[in-house]
């Protein structure tokens, strides 16, 4: 309800600071477009900085998931009413009719005159309403002298009402289409700072938990006493908390590099199916611990050896992994590796022999994501339903980072869900064919790597 950004600036300082609820001129339009939801049209009116303008007000609403639409503020475009008149004819000296406005603040017929004489609306004059987008107003027009002085030709007169209206709707139309658009990036901008600070309210909470978990522990270690079981039981949660926070690190770590453009792709031979086998034995045990099945696919045509950044991919399958043990209670995680001729260069390698398309799926049976979230959680700090997240903790990096490292390998990543049946997160990547001397290096793969772990 205060003005604090502006476009030009220039001219319109004068209005910066002014606060709609001290202003009794402003203020109930303003109120009204808050509580309505609805776009609301005032004046025309003097403008603090000067001058006579009709003012719409569009209220942005900020969403973030999980959360009521929470009322960020109005934006606000202003016609310059002399300007609208002269565009739409009304100053011309040769107009030859005499014409009068009302329905100030588009209030129709219930709003005041503010052009021409209002004596028009009780006369003979005809009467023409004029629905713009948000109100309406009324004009009222008969000849110059009167009806029976030239020869009373109402259908000309009509006509330069018609012209007239349509000249004042093309300048709202203009005038709602630039509100949409300042109004859109306006939410898109606070819909990050929100997504942002409560990115740094959640790591906050993250870092501490872990740090309090090893202090904590330290501390009981010192005490005399301790059993060797107990030993080695705060060990272990040192050590978890401990890794637990190195890993939120590199992510921030990773985000940041990539949001400054410094992340670059060392590219060299690698066997996909022996990257998804190094990952999954890295959490068997944490899939074990849950009870689920985990098990590695290997499609047919996947060669041993392809030239790309095996460490950059093996951390966008672990997050994947990592995320589908974190969503699911029940079930199982499948990891599918895959591989199809690509059209087009390999950009990950731009020397490498003509590209191929490397295809990582990771499947589970988990909480899955409604649709209305999955592109979201791609966006960096974004985290799907509260309730979840506050029990599985995160940072929301992980996918963001996800997606910028397959774009960096001239791929993508994407997700199909239904929620509350699983979802399959897919990583598409562009990879160099290796050389001929190359292949063969990697260990052949079976087709079906699976472990019953439950
Ligand atoms: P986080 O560190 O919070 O896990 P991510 O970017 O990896 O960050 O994931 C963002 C959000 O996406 C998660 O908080 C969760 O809501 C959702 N999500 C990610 N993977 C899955 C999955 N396999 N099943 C269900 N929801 C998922």
């Amino acid at each position: 309800m205060v003005i604090r950004l502006m476009h030009p600036l220039e001219g319109n300082e004068r209005a910066i600071g002014l606060d709609y609820r001290t202003n009794p001129v402003q203020f109930a339009a303003a109120e009204r477009a808050r509580l309505t939801g609805q776009i609301v049209l005032a004046g025309p009116l003097t403008l603090v900085q000067g001058g006579v303008g009709l003012i719409a007000r569009l209220p942005v609403q900020v969403e973030s998931p999980g959360e009521a639409p929470r009322f960020w503020g109005l934006v606000s475009a202003v016609i310059d009413v002399e300007k609208l008149y002269e565009n739409s004819g009304l100053r011309r000296p040769d107009l030859g009719i005499a014409l009068a406005i009302r329905g100030r603040d588009g209030l129709g017929p219930a709003g005041e005159v503010f052009f021409g004489d209002p004596a028009l609306f009780a006369g003979e004059a005809a009467i023409t309403t004029v629905q713009l987008p948000h109100g309406a107003w009324q004009l009222a027009a008969r000849p110059p002298g009167g009806w029976d002085v030239p020869p009373p030709n109402r259908w000309a007169l009509r006509g330069v009402m018609a012209v007239i209206a349509t000249l004042i709707l093309g300048s709202f139309l203009a005038l709602g289409r630039a509100l949409q658009a300042a109004a859109a990036a306006r939410r898109q901008a606070e819909q990050a700072n929100l997504a942002k600070s409560r990115f740094l309210a959640t790591m906050s909470h993250e870092i501490r938990t872990p740090l309090n978990g090893i202090l904590g522990m330290t501390q009981l270690l010192r005490l005399p006493g301790n059993e060797e079981a107990e030993v080695q039981e705060y060990a272990r949660t040192i050590q978890e908390s401990g890794s637990n926070l190195l890993s939120l690190l590199n992510d921030i770590l990773d985000a940041a590099k990539i949001e400054a453009g410094r992340i670059s792709l060392n590219p060299a031979p690698f066997d996909p199916a022996q990257l998804a086998r190094d990952v999954l034995v890295l959490f068997r045990e944490l899939a074990a611990a849950k009870h689920l099945a985990i098990e590695l696919e290997v499609a047919d045509g996947v060669a041993a050896c392809y030239v790309g950044d095996a460490l950059r991919i093996r951390q966008m399958v672990s997050n994947l992994v990592s995320n589908a043990i974190k969503f699911t209670e029940h079930g199982s995680i499948h990891v599918r590796v895959e591989a199809h001729p690509a059209a087009g260069s390999n950009t990950a390698n731009p020397g490498a022999p003509a590209g191929c398309r490397l295809r990582y799926t990771v499947a589970d049976t988990g909480t899955g994501i409604p649709a209305d979230q999955q592109e979201i959680l791609f966006e960096p700090f974004r985290q799907g339903d509260e309730s979840t997240t506050r029990s599985s903790g995160g940072s929301g990096l992980g996918l963001a980072i996800v997606r910028d490292l397959a774009r960096l390998h001239g791929g993508d990543a994407t997700v199909d869900s239904t929620a509350g049946q699983g979802s399959r997160f897919h990583i598409d990547l562009q990879v160099g064919r290796a050389p001929d001397e190359l292949r063969g290096l990697g260990v052949p793969a079976p087709t079906v790597d699976g472990s019953r772990t439950a």
